[in-house]
């Protein structure tokens, strides 16, 4: 699943090649990919005539600002967009296609069909579902310390779960998690009204580093998210704990370990997180 980088990588690659192309029509093929409003054709008719302003990304949302029109899209695990020519080959799994008037094409690609796409008149997007519901990104003035540890104290739920829950902190998945939480040194399975305000500084630290070196690298994709444009996330090459059990920590040689935590495959080092801190 593309993660807070992952998304920004697509945003800057759609940035470069659909910005002030102009919207002639709107094919859907399958229609519960549209979630605002409800109604296939109405989505097609807002979005007809419309030019592409600006793309902005909150959390893994991306905001398509059109001239009244705001679209948000998330590509939730296998959501693609693509540029292209209109007489490219549509391949299988294409759900949505935004004609452009320059005869080039916006695609949606997307085996799981997961993904989604909500339409609103600019401005009420940031006041509706699905983006009400997103905290700040983890490198958004509103993520203060004061912010995270209040969170915190009001959770019995692990760390883990607390960093997945986007309405806390947005744009963190499985990925960067884990690679969060080894650099802080703080395991998962760490009950959240339990940390010092010190141990929480170190997470949100890290958060903040891991995410904006990630966005750097342009994320970890081990797929290309936009088929011909495909950038590779170079971030892979940065991973300290993600995908590594077996390898040797690179702070104290201990094997790296993969265990369940709130259902998801999570990565530590069991030496530098130990889940019972000794004094
Ligand atoms: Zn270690």
């Amino acid at each position: 699943m593309p993660e807070l980088p992952e998304v920004e990588t697509v945003r800057k690659t759609l940035h470069q090649l659909a910005l002030g192309k102009e919207i002639k029509s709107v094919s859907i093929y399958w229609e519960n990919i549209i979630k605002h409003p409800r109604d296939p054709e109405e989505f097609q008719h807002l979005l007809q005539g419309q030019t592409i302003r600006d793309i902005n990304r909150k959390g893994k949302f991306l905001i398509f600002q059109l001239d009244d029109i705001a679209l948000v899209s998330h590509l939730r695990m296998e959501g693609k967009f693509g540029v292209y020519d209109s007489h490219e080959e549509k391949p299988a799994h294409t759900h949505v296609i935004f004609h452009f008037t320059d005869g080039t094409e916006l695609r949606y690609n997307d085996v799981r069909k997961f993904g989604t796409m909500h339409a609103f008149p600019k401005g009420e997007e940031a006041v509706n579902k699905p983006l009400i519901q997103l905290g700040p990104d983890p490198f958004d003035e509103a993520f203060t310390l004061n912010y995270f540890h209040q969170k915190l104290k009001k959770t019995k739920r692990n760390m883990k779960a607390v960093l997945l829950d986007q309405s806390i902190v947005a744009g963190l998945g499985n990925i960067y998690v884990d690679e969060a939480l080894f650099r802080a040194g703080v395991h998962p399975e760490r009950i959240a009204n339990t940390l010092t305000l010190e141990e929480a500084e170190r997470i949100r630290n890290a958060s903040i580093r891991v995410i904006l070196e990630a966005i750097e690298q342009g994320g970890t994709t081990i797929r290309s998210y936009l088929n011909s444009q495909g950038e590779i996330g170079m971030f892979q090459q940065k991973l300290l704990v993600y995908g590594k059990q077996d390898t040797n920590c690179v702070n104290c040689g201990t094997p790296i370990t993969k265990m369940k935590v709130s259902g998801r495959g999570t990565h530590i080092c069991p030496q530098c997180q130990p889940l019972h801190t000794h004094g």
